[in-house]
């Protein structure tokens, strides 16, 4: 008889996405006539970059000969590209990365629901609520919780980010040995300060624990004295593997690439205690179970490096994140609370009331389309998150249209 594994059992439909779609629907039934604005999307709007494109097409064009086509390439990615990113997004800003320590994916939500499976079942981890949802799911298959029970799942420690904390969750009172942290936020939009990500790190190292580190939007930064990467903490590279994508940085998500750092440094333990380097399980694991990603598109994310692709994404994100203050200052002017938007593309706003409440109110006066953040986590009822990946006009609209229902 085969048997399945029952921690997949345990996982909690998301009816998130489909809830909206219905409601949506049962709306444009009812009203035809009215457009909907979608302001849930977490997903880019924009299209590639033309360096990308260009760079692409160069490839193409490579493997359309003999003499410069390839097959297999090399699974952690090739020299030319994870040379490019350790240069460019880390050693210029001070962070000590080296190519070899880089892993070429084809995505951020891959590596972050992977990297798990090299740690022991029974390890504590802590994930912050509200929360990216593939963090906590693949834990919950690899049979890491308990059941579900009151909104959350047994055997998880919880870190609650809140208004109490600014968004940014506190050091857990108990020890923990495997701890989920995304800066900037999806889905409050909020960001952590170099003092308060040492801190995690200086945690991390009193407890020989290990952080992973999602720093998708770390494109999305535009204030100096915020962190980039962890890795431009003292003492992180023993502790932290970091996580990174193209997607939202240079529209990439259908196009598919991201990269994972693990310093050669980062340490994991036997249950004797004994020393194990996690970059040699985590080259295992990646050669025995991924290709690598196609040649054309590891040369279109190199082209992202070149001068022009920093011009062209820079605008990309330039774009994004001029909707997003326009959304910031709709919701200060309408009296709300919020976080986000100033280095994330991502507007998080408390409603005060249910957070399904507050979308229909959204969708039925307004047309706007938003994401109720109680499908994060339990600390995300009562929020909403806006998002900017939309166009200008359509936000512009968006914000018109919220003004005149809410005023
Ligand atoms: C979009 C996103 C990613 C990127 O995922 P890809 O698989 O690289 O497209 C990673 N983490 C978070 C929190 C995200 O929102």
């Amino acid at each position: 008889m085969i048997t399945i594994n029952e921690h997949y059992l345990k996982l909690q439909a998301s009816y998130l996405f489909s809830d909206i779609a219905r409601r949506v629907a049962a709306f444009q039934e009812a009203h035809p006539d009215r457009q909907v604005i979608r302001l849930g999307i977490g997903d880019v709007t924009r299209a590639l970059p033309g360096a990308c494109i260009d760079a692409l097409h160069r490839a193409v064009d490579e493997m359309a000969v003999d003499a410069t086509f390839r097959g297999y390439g090399p699974e952690q990615g090739y020299a030319f590209l994870r040379e490019a990113i350790a240069r460019h997004d880390f050693q210029a800003r001070g962070a000590e990365v080296d190519p070899d320590e880089i892993f070429i994916s084809d995505g951020a939500k891959c590596d972050t629901g992977n990297i798990q499976e090299l740690f022991a079942t029974d390890c504590r981890i802590a994930i912050p609520d509200p929360v990216y949802p593939v963090y906590l799911d693949t834990n919950v298959m690899a049979g890491r919780t308990g059941e579900f029970a009151d909104g959350r799942y047994q055997g998880i420690v919880y870190l609650d980010s809140t208004r109490d904390n600014s968004y940014v969750p506190d050091l857990p009172k108990e020890k923990v040995d495997l701890i989920y942290l995304c800066f900037p936020n999806n889905p409050t939009g909020s960001t952590i300060t170099r003092e308060q990500l040492q801190a995690w790190v200086d945690y991390a190292r009193e407890h020989r624990a290990l952080i992973l580190f999602d720093a998708a939007y770390e494109s999305f930064i535009r204030d100096d004295s915020l962190p980039h990467s962890i890795f431009e903490m003292k003492g992180a590279r023993e502790v932290a593997i970091e996580f990174r994508s193209f997607s939202k940085s240079a529209g990439f998500t259908g196009t598919r690439c991201a990269y994972t750092v693990v310093p050669r440094e980062c340490t994991a333990y036997t249950r004797q205690g004994g020393k194990q380097q996690v970059h040699s399980l985590w080259n295992r694991r990646h050669c025995t179970k991924f290709n690598g990603v196609s040649y054309p598109v590891q040369r279109a994310a190199e082209a992202v490096y070149s001068a022009e692709g920093q011009v062209q994404t820079r605008e990309l994100t330039d774009y994004y994140m001029g909707n997003a203050a326009l959304i910031a200052q709709a919701v200060q002017e309408l009296g709300f609370h919020f976080v986000g938007g100033r280095n994330a593309p991502y507007i998080w706003i408390s409603s005060e009331r249910d957070s399904w409440q507050f979308f229909d109110q959204l969708l039925n006066e307004a047309g706007v389309v938003c994401t109720p953040g109680a499908g994060f986590g339990r600390c995300g009822q009562g929020y909403i998150r806006l998002s900017a990946f939309n166009s200008r006009e359509n936000v512009v609209q968006a914000m018109e249209r919220i003004r005149r229902a809410l005023t």
